[in-house]
């Protein structure tokens, strides 16, 4: 390929669903002249691609709260705005506790949910639950809390309405376009030298999902993003539950399931074998290991296999208090849209618009974003977040 130079106002490195959203945000206010930078061969090679589409509003601080609720406004009119069906669907989030200290603590997080606006989270006894999910075994288990407008998403429909619309407005997404090289000078950033030639912007974006604090290196900045392997087991039977359950949530382990596609999905939260952190291969043990869990949590697939084949892998983006890094980094023209720590696709339609509104007008305004600051780090001022949400 011939290597030019090129220039554009914003330049975003990163072209999964954030910097997707972004660049959707900022041509809607009228910035166009805006270049994405992917070096994936197309759309949804990164993480977005391997996000199962859980949304939920459950979370047990007041930024993350209003950024799921902002983002549920923006994804039950994502069609009408960028026309495609987001996949909203609120089959509801059903978490599963085994002990009252679990319990206690969730409910203490109800009076910041409901300040926030989330009014619609329920505790459920076992009775209860055994309704909502009537597959599960429940023995030795305290009860439930759920919330009924939680429920799934459809990350690359979300991923490809951004992009499409995007580009329907000016942006330029430029594919096979790995970003090598910063040039910075007076703490600016004045190009980004890639596999596609050079570019020069006034204002560069890192959306660079897990590889961030790669991205971030080049440019003489420590940021602290980590990559974190999260394997999907998907079994080989269809139809074995029905699609409208809600996603289940064993809340001390974090062992999930969901029906997708008509499909099982099974999750198991546990930290990968390998020591290569970018590595996405599926393990066996941990396949092994968790069809026999969900055998025993959920008896009717006693006599099931797993789809090996279809099994898969990807990576969260950690920060170091599991919320996103969001706002202008130490450099005056390089933003930080990082970090969201596994809730990427259900927090981006609203951390694109926050941040376009930072960029364009200084300041995030239809939320309180500071929370999110990448300074919070140096100044210890981490979210304190309940770990179990
Ligand atoms: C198994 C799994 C299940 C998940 N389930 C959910 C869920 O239910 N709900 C939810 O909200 N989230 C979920 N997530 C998390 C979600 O996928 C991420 O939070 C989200 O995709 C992050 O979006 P992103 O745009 O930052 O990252 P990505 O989609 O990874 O995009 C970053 C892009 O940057 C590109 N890039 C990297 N380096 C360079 C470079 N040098 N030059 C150019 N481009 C570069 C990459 O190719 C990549 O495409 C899940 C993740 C996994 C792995």
């Amino acid at each position: 390929m011939k290597l030019t130079t090129r220039t554009a106002e914003i330049i975003i490195i990163g072209g999964g669903v954030m910097g997707a959203s972004l660049a959707y945000h900022l041509s809607k206010r009228g910035c166009t002249d805006v270049t994405v930078l992917e070096k994936g061969k197309a759309i949804g090679e990164g993480s977005t691609g391997k996000a199962t589409g859980g949304f939920r509003t459950q979370f047990s601080t007041e930024v993350n709260i209003k950024l799921s609720i902002l983002s549920r406004d923006k994804l039950k009119t994502f069609q009408e705005e960028v026309g495609i069906d987001s996949g909203y669907s609120p089959n509801g989030y059903l978490f599963i506790i085994h002990n009252q200290e679990t319990f206690n603590k969730i409910k203490s997080i109800r009076t910041l949910q409901n300040n926030c606006g989330l009014n619609d989270v329920f505790d459920l006894s076992i009775n209860e639950v055994q309704k909502l999910q009537p597959f599960i075994n429940l023995q030795g288990a305290f009860g439930g809390v759920y919330c009924p407008s939680d429920g799934f998403i459809n990350p690359i429909n979300i991923l490809q309405g951004y992009t499409n619309k995007a580009k329907e407005l000016g942006v330029k997404f430029i594919y096979k376009c790995d970003c090598e090289k910063f040039e910075v000078l007076n703490n600016r950033i004045v190009t980004v030298s890639t596999s596609s030639g050079v570019f020069f912007a006034e204002t560069f974006v890192n959306a660079a999902g897990a590889w961030a604090s790669i991205i971030a290196e080049k440019a003489g900045i420590k940021l602290n993003v980590t990559p974190l392997k999260r394997q999907v087991a998907v079994l080989q039977e269809i139809d074995l539950l029905p699609s409208k359950l809600p996603m289940t949530i064993f809340l001390e382990d974090g062992f999930h399931f969901r029906v997708r596609n008509r499909q099982l999905l099974l999750l198991n939260p546990t930290l990968p074998e390998t020591i290569d952190p970018f590595d996405t291969k599926v393990e066996p043990n941990w396949l092994k290991k968790t069809h026999e869990i969900s055998k025993k949590r959920i008896p009717i697939l006693k006599h099931t296999s797993i789809d090996i084949e279809n099994s898969w892998a990807g990576l969260y983006e950690m920060s170091p208090d599991e919320h996103a890094i969001i706002g202008k980094s130490e450099l005056e023209n390089f933003y930080f849209m990082n970090g969201s720590s596994g809730h990427g696709i259900m927090h981006a339609p609203a951390l694109g618009q926050l941040l376009a509104e930072e960029i364009l007008d200084g300041k995030a305004h239809s939320l309180d974003i500071s929370a999110l600051r990448p300074s919070r780090f140096k100044e210890g001022k981490l979210n304190l977040n309940l770990h179990l949400l």
